[in-house]
């Protein structure tokens, strides 16, 4: 079967490699000169299955309302005169019910630790390397009501078979002695041995050179500009490349990966993907004095930030703001991470070399991505990865893969569109 995939982003580049894995001819199609030169470029860098706590929590709309208009808040609402906005807003609200909370973390969970895996057996496959460190995520807390609060999440997390331990600040500081400095002020952490982190840029990019050499063609610098559907299904995709020429592309199947941009080429098909960009921010350094740095990656619970370590930098991510598609950067963000990064590991890393960066999170209120059948028959879904794209990329990849080749996934999670299979996993319909 002749495959094009829209987004050489991680999820595009891993439905790709998935495919190409499963026999198929195919084309990927992205605006961008280079793959993951969009939100895939700079995130965390975490394989993070214990991060499975989706914004939308019960305790979500009091932390919102406290946030609003404060430029420097972990999540920041810019309300707007934009419909998807305010949609999004109130679907994210019904998120927030303990019932929905769970069954939200199950989902994650499930796909991530599923995910994990096919990423650990696709290094083994390949060889490609990125940065790569096993050495598990820390998650610390500076206070006393919010480690109190990770008890319930975390148990949840170990019932679902992952085994998110939760440990006290000594321990915390035994397992990352780059911890010491703060340790008056660590209340306690969460430690998920199995978790990873490693560069996703670089990841995607070795994936790119090995689909290459599969025979998998990549139309770079091209931008899809519609899918053209004709009795009831994806008849060819619009296109213009870098000299504005117009492009016809045919294919038998379409999966669609194009991050934060999805609904925007989806709605015209009568498609509503309840998607919304939600833009964070990364620094990234060299470091400095490595006697002061991290080894593990690392989340801070009260700055919403994460710190991976990759080679000799340090990434370190986080932040949200939901403001349509706008990427600037803004210096009171910038500057709040830096200053953080100074405070947990002082002279670490050398700020005077950060470079700052901004990407739009593929976001769905619940924070579970939207992959499989759409109800046009040819069109694949594998888009909506929010603040999980990376760990989530591989699993994702390989069962857009499988679902597109028409066999079950090997996952039990929420795929759209295939809740009419007999035997096959449950899954849900996209709003209409
Ligand atoms: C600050 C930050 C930190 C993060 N940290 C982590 C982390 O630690 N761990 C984790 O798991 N996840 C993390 N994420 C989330 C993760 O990076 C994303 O979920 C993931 O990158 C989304 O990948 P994607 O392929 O869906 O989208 P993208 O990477 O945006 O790819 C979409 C592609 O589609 C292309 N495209 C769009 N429109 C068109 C068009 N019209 N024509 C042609 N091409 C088009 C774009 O050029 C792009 O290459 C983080 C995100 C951010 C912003």
């Amino acid at each position: 079967m002749k495959v094009i995939v829209l987004g050489a982003g991680l999820l595009g580049v891993t439905s790709a490699y998935f495919l190409r894995q499963q026999g198929h001819d195919v084309t990927v199609i992205d605006r961008q000169a280079s793959p993951a030169a969009e939100t895939s470029f700079a995130n965390g860098g975490q394989i993070s299955v214990s991060h499975a706590e989706p914004w939308a929590n019960p305790s979500a709309p009091l932390k919102v309302l406290k946030w609003l208009g404060k430029e420097d808040a972990p999540l920041l609402f810019r309300i707007r005169a934009d419909m998807r906005q305010w949609l999004w807003g109130l679907q994210f609200m019904r998120e927030c019910t303990p019932a929905r909370t769970r069954h939200n973390i199950e989902q994650i969970v499930r796909l991530g630790t599923y995910s994990r895996d096919m990423l650990q057996a696709l290094r083994r496959d390949t060889g490609i390397e990125y940065d790569q460190r096993t050495q598990g995520i820390l998650h610390f807390y500076t206070s006393q009501k919010e480690f109190e609060g990770a008890e319930g999440p975390a148990a949840q997390m170990r019932e679902l078979g992952c085994d998110r331990r939760v440990i006290s600040a000594d321990e915390a500081v035994a397992l990352e002695p780059a911890l010491r400095h703060i340790r008056p002020q660590l209340a306690g952490a969460t430690y998920t041995a199995e978790d990873e982190s490693g560069d996703a840029n670089r990841f995607a990019r070795e994936l790119v050179a090995r689909c290459r050499s599969d025979g998998v063609q990549f139309l770079m610098s091209h931008t899809v500009t519609a899918l053209r559907e004709a009795g009831g299904s994806i008849d060819h995709v619009e296109a213009t490349d870098a000299e504005g020429r117009f492009q016809r592309v045919r294919g038998d199947a379409y999966v669609l990966a194009m991050g934060s941009l999805s609904p925007l080429l989806a709605s015209p098909l009568g498609i509503r993907l309840p998607i919304y960009p939600a833009k964070g921010y990364s620094v990234t350094m060299p470091v400095k004095d490595a006697s002061m740095a991290h080894q593990v990656s690392l989340t801070d619970d009260e700055y919403k930030l994460v710190f991976s370590r990759l080679g000799d930098r340090l990434r370190i991510a986080g932040t949200a703001e939901l403001n349509g598609y706008d990427r600037d950067l803004n210096r009171v963000r910038c500057e709040a991470i830096v200053r953080r990064t100074e405070e947990l590991f002082p002279g670490a890393g050398d700020s005077e070399q950060a470079q700052f960066w901004t990407g739009l999170r593929p976001a769905t209120p619940s924070n579970v991505p939207i992959i499989g059948r759409s109800k046009i028959s040819n069109l694949f879904l594998n888009t909506g990865h929010g603040t999980l794209g990376w760990t989530h990329a591989c699993g994702s990849g390989k069962s857009i893969a499988r679902i597109v080749s028409g066999l079950a996934p090997e996952v039990d999670f929420a795929f759209t569109g295939l809740l009419a299979r007999a035997g096959a996993f449950k899954g849900v319909e996209l709003p209409a």
